[in-house]
């Protein structure tokens, strides 16, 4: 039997891009070349994810500004989804909007409250250049809007607005990367 290898063993792990890093705040290129490179950014985007436990990861957060993002994610109804995808395009966002706890690698120690729509719908293409489609409700649809918006050079703090807006960059602010990150933000 044919053992499904798991992602992420063969990669490395990255430092992570934080708030305020300039690849973190601008859109990411589409991908030309499907060769092994990619295959292996992929992998060390999977090991970088699972070391810093996230459940889902932009190319852009290692610093590479290509439009790639990877995810090991549960829906609201405890299904595991795992995989990446290469150029994704958001060709779905609906159902309710609500607001849901949500934090990011980049601003780590961080949460608020941010809207976003019950489903999502996500097309592109593997490492290999197949096409795929990945439907996502509840919180594996807000996992895959964050990461869609982070290869856009968007992350979820502009989102958040209002008192929860204010409460967020006040602790933003604290954090050692906070002057950097506010300024990011600001633009
Ligand atoms: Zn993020």
């Amino acid at each position: 039997m044919r053992q499904r290898v798991i992602p992420g063993t063969s990669g490395t792990v990255r430092t992570m891009s934080l708030l305020g890093d300039p690849v973190l705040h601008s859109p990411c290129a589409e991908v030309t070349d499907f060769g092994p490179a990619l295959g292996a950014l992929v992998e060390d985007m999977f090991a970088t994810m699972y070391a810093a436990e996230g459940v889902g990861l932009a190319a852009n957060q290692i610093g590479v500004g290509l439009r790639v993002f990877v995810y090991d994610c549960p829906d609201d109804e405890d299904v595991r989804h795992v995989g990446h995808v290469v150029n994704p395009r958001l060709v779905e966002a609906g159902g309710d909007e609500y607001l849901g706890p949500e934090g990011c690698l980049s601003l780590p120690g961080l949460e608020a409250g941010t809207p976003r729509f019950d489903r999502a719908v996500v097309e592109g293409a593997t490492a290999d250049g197949a096409p795929v489609r990945i439907t996502g409700t509840g919180f594996f649809a807000r996992c895959l809007q964050h990461e869609c918006d982070h290869l856009e050079g968007a992350v979820y703090a502009q989102r958040v607005t209002g008192m929860r807006g204010r409460r967020l960059r006040r602790a933003i602010r604290r954090t050692p990367w906070g002057a950097r990150g506010l300024h990011a933000l600001e633009d």
